[in-house]
């Protein structure tokens, strides 16, 4: 499964977050095959569509998809040339997918900054530096070698040589390689280097409990704000300690408390859709009587894929889906008038599934 692990300097609010996720989680139970990893939060992706189809169908029981966060920990600063601690931040953040790193935008003088007053972008540059520099060295390493064989004319090696100068001449300019536009051929060399500064981010900006309502106006946010429209990266703003307190109240109690605070969605509700959405995943759903249920699955899969996030017989012995898109579900509210309506679509192998798709599969067992 992909995950996305939750990075930031000392005193950002971090574990603060990372409670407020494993509080907000799945019940250990009802998931026996998630990871039992202290540093790894499950939580389920809310989905208004999944509340609908629940509504329709009358199912016994509706299982939403899951996704997981992991907690990076490790030394930053100095990881990039470090032993120990600083290696193993920098081997823990290769391994996920996605980066969400918590900015801190909130004023308090009773917490203690690690470099002495609240500086979102110093404390962003702190972070990327360390990674900047991790791929630096990696990258120059290559370079050494393709370009000793770029020497004999061989054309892949020059094309990737291109592609690593680029690459470190903005490096080290102190950006991160996400900054570069790459064209999809080159793409598939970035790949081969596995990076760190190329993995999506998502800077989560921290404010101050009496900020969240018009967070807009916070000048660290518009800054954090800037720095992300640059390097192509989103934000999301949250009130760390406002999430830990909701994450521990029922349904009907946090709706309440959203209201009372004026804000429409929990900042961890945007977050882990945001994050969702930034690993380039989506949800198709099935719908039965017995269950109604989504499943996560990569953009661009094709059916029998997508299939194969069920169960693996499903994508073996795929023969076709039955297949409505969430809308016209909604719209006709039955899948026999949706049927009658000639929304219901039959589709094969080669059928790229779509956000919000509502499958039957057809297989062979
Ligand atoms: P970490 O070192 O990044 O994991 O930071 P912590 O989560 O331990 O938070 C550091 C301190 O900041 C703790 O005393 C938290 O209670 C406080 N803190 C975290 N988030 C917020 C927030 O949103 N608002 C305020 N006022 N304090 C926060």
């Amino acid at each position: 499964a992909l995950t996305a692990g939750i990075v930031g300097l000392p005193n950002v609010g971090k574990s603060t977050l990372f409670n407020a996720i494993t509080k907000a989680g799945v019940e250990a139970a009802n998931y026996p095959f998630a990871t039992i990893d202290p540093n790894v939060g499950v939580v389920e992706v809310p989905d208004y569509r999944l509340d609908r189809l629940t509504e329709l169908v009358v199912p016994k029981k509706t299982v939403p998809t899951t996704f997981e966060f992991t907690d990076i920990a490790g030394i930053v600063k100095g990881a990039s040339k470090g032993e120990g601690l600083g290696n193993k931040f920098l081997a823990n953040i290769r391994q996920v997918d996605a980066i969400c790193h918590v900015v801190r935008c909130f004023d308090n003088d009773n917490i203690i900054h690690v470099t002495g007053k609240v500086d979102p972008l110093s404390d962003i540059e702190t972070i990327n530096l360390e990674l900047i520099l991790a791929d630096l060295e990696s990258v120059e390493k290559r370079y050494t070698r393709v370009a000793k064989i770029a020497r004999t004319k061989d054309k892949d090696a020059l094309i990737e040589a291109a592609i690593l100068e680029n690459i470190i001449s903005t490096l080290e300019k102190g950006e991160s390689a996400r900054t570069i536009d790459f064209s999809e051929e080159e793409e598939k060399y970035v790949q081969q280097l596995f990076l760190l500064t190329t993995k999506p981010v998502l800077y989560v900006a921290n404010v101050a409990e009496d900020e969240v309502a018009n967070a807009e106006n916070n000048e660290y946010v518009k800054l954090v704000r800037d720095f992300a429209e640059n390097e192509k990266s989103e934000v999301v703003v949250v009130c760390a300690q406002i999430e830990e307190e909701i994450a521990e109240l029922e349904d009907d109690e946090k709706e309440m408390f959203l209201e009372d605070l004026g804000i429409a969605e929990s900042g961890l509700d945007k977050l882990i859709r945001s994050t969702y959405s930034l690993l380039g995943l989506a949800t198709y759903f099935t719908a039965g009587v017995q269950e109604v249920r989504a499943w996560t699955f990569k953009k661009g899969m094709k059916a029998p894929q997508a299939a194969g996030v069920i169960h693996s017989d499903f994508e073996r012995g795929f023969i076709r889906a039955e297949t409505v898109s969430f809308d016209d579900l909604n719209k006709y509210e039955n899948m026999q008038v949706a049927k009658e309506a000639g929304r219901v679509r039959s589709e094969g192998k080669e059928y790229i599934v779509q956000d919000g798709d509502v499958m039957l599969f057809r297989f062979n067992v």
